[in-house]
């Protein structure tokens, strides 16, 4: 089963590890974004969720914003949909969670988890640019419509999205279906579905991406 590569949650770093100098460069967008007030999220925000995992990654998955655990934890998904996507990224992928770069579009928690407002992820865009252009991973991946619109610059639906390359800025760009998503789908049965056959397809393309 996936759960024999598990690595697990508890044992990644909270933070950024890596490259020393990659580290430092980071460190006082992190400072900055931890004391951002540029939008109305940083007045019901528990913590900020900026981003974890290494500086050094050859993929960098940016999904959409904190949920209530992540808001609670200060650390990108740690909730159900993050246990899902630790599998992916360890049981599918074959290596650890340490070794990717994990982060959101916007870095506080919607209320109630509704989707951002066009003046919180123009507030916030910023941080996302700078992580990608110092990361500068091998291949980008969007989980969800919100993340793959706003990266891609194209307004199209995650059908779309889904299943071909995009770039940004030079890099490989991937959109995948959204972990939560794949959740919904499986229902309470919790049996896979086509939406997971068909990321497990994209992720069988963007590791030969990777390794080519
Ligand atoms: N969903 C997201 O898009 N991001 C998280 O960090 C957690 C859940």
């Amino acid at each position: 089963t996936l759960e024999r590569f598990e690595w697990g949650l508890e044992n990644v770093p909270v933070g950024e590890s890596g490259d020393a100098a990659r580290v430092a460069e980071l460190a006082p967008v992190r400072a900055e974004a931890e004391s951002c007030r540029k939008c109305g999220l940083c007045e019901t925000r528990n913590h900020v969720v900026f981003g974890e995992g290494s500086v050094d990654a050859d993929i960098m998955f940016v999904g959409e914003a904190p949920g209530k655990d992540e808001d609670e934890q200060g650390r990108p998904f740690v909730g159900r949909a993050g246990r899902l996507l630790t599998k992916m990224i360890e049981g599918g992928m074959k290596r650890p969670r340490s070794s990717v770069y994990i982060c959101n579009i916007i870095k506080c928690r919607p209320p109630g988890n509704r989707d951002p407002r066009p003046e919180e992820t123009d507030a916030c865009i910023n941080y996302i640019k700078i992580q990608l252009r110092i990361i500068r991973p091998k291949v980008i991946v969007c989980l969800g419509r919100i993340s793959g619109r706003i990266l891609t610059g194209e307004d199209l639906t995650m059908g779309k999205l889904r299943g071909r390359w995009f770039e940004y800025e030079g890099i490989p760009m991937r959109c995948i279906y959204h972990p939560a998503y794949l959740l919904r789908q499986r229902g309470a049965s919790g049996k896979k579905t086509d939406a997971d056959m068909r990321t497990w397809q994209d992720m069988q393309e963007i590791i030969k991406r990777i390794d080519a």
